[in-house]
């Protein structure tokens, strides 16, 4: 089969492929859990936040494949599961549903002879456990982000980095519930029937959505909007996770007349990379600091698509200090007419209510 031309002329083709197999993979097995979720299918972690079935097994095949496409490069991954709970000897149903999850998984795509025990998916999640940092290659992965929408039957997504001496070099968000076509009525677009996308960007090559079944991929761009009144705004759609009564006086200040359009995960990044909206304010909570895997795989699908990614500083996100970014005050996307105004709006708005 000839190679593809993004693939070809991209000097991290080889390891888009590779992620795409992995991603598209993993989807899948997200997709069949999400249709039948029960409540034994759901944990809750140390930090009480909730992690699935569909967690572990969309780590497991992440990490599996890519060590099948790339076996000649060394491995390093930072991800958000790992298996400690599992190693309890109460979780040993939970991990022997993750194993045959896994295993249909792969039997069902017939791309791979082989079968996992036990034991390998509990290494193939620890395979997740690298510190990451300035030096050397990175996987960054949130095997599902938007664990919350997830169980809800809502939004998230599978989002896969590449970290290369620091930077972020390559990006991808499989969003299986996200429609296909743009929803942004500005620039004439309806939106269709097909849902589930994937956005990939490789750092000089722009930024692309094909479908996640596969389709020809198209090059997407940020709106272009430059009256702030024209914008609308993205944010979390759980409550607790941003600070809506800064959002909502961003907003004000801003002059925007659009509700906030509130949706789980990283899905956020590749719905304003595609223009569906014009800004991302994403305001945690004080004392929250935000993991490199919620933001790596979006924000390079957003600097590719020619938006902006900046912290309420101004700052450039740096993904080269291990598991966390070392800001605890917001993220803001936009395109870079709006950056200007919106970060002088996030930095009044954050004064006024110290
Ligand atoms: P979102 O749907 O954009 O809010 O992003 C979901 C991600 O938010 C999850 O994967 C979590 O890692 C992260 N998260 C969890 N708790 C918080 C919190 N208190 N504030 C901000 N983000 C959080
Ligand atoms: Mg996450």
């Amino acid at each position: 089969m000839s190679q593809l031309p993004e693939v070809a002329a991209n000097p991290y083709g080889a390891e888009l492929a590779a992620a795409k197999k992995a991603v598209a993979l993993a989807a899948r097995l997200c997709q069949r859990v999400q249709r039948g979720i029960l409540q034994s299918d759901v944990q809750s972690k140390a930090d009480r936040t909730p992690v699935t079935v569909a967690d572990y097994g969309s780590q497991v095949l992440i990490s599996l494949v890519l060590k099948k496409e790339l076996p000649s490069e060394s491995f390093s991954m930072v991800a958000e599961e790992d298996s400690k709970d599992l190693r309890k000897d109460d979780a040993q149903e939970i991990l022997e549903h993750i194993t045959s999850l896994v295993n249909e998984t792969i039997v069902n795509d017939g791309s791979y002879n082989m079968s996992l025990s036990k034991e390998d998916v509990l290494a193939a999640i620890d395979g997740g456990n690298s510190e990451g940092g300035p030096s050397g290659r990175h996987w960054i992965l949130d095997p599902i982000d938007g664990t919350k929408g997830f169980i809800r039957g809502d939004q998230y997504a599978i989002a896969l980095g590449l970290l290369d001496e620091g930077r972020v070099v390559l990006g991808l968000l499989g969003c299986p519930n996200l429609p296909l076509k743009s929803t942004n009525m500005h620039n004439g677009s309806s939106s269709g029937d097909q849902v589930g996308s994937l956005f990939f960007a490789t750092i000089g090559c722009g930024a692309r959505v094909e479908a996640l079944e596969g389709s020809e991929p198209q090059k997407i761009s940020m709106c272009s909007i430059k009256n702030p009144a024209d914008a609308s705004f993205f944010e979390s759609f759980e409550a607790s996770h941003s600070k809506r009564d800064l959002t909502s006086s961003i907003a004000e200040k801003l002059g925007v007349q659009a509700p906030p359009v509130r949706m789980d995960s990283q899905a956020k990044y590749g719905a304003l990379a595609r223009g569906d909206g014009a800004i991302y304010l994403r305001i945690p909570h004080e004392g929250y600091i935000e993991t490199v895997w919620d933001n790596a795989a979006g924000s390079i699908v957003v600097t590719e698509a020619g938006g902006m990614v900046k912290d309420a500083s101004g700052n450039d996100l740096d993904f080269s200090k291990g598991r966390y970014l070392d800001r605890d005050r917001g993220i803001i996307a936009t395109n870079k007419y709006l950056m200007p105004m919106v970060l002088k709006a996030v930095q009044e708005a954050i004064k006024e209510e110290q």
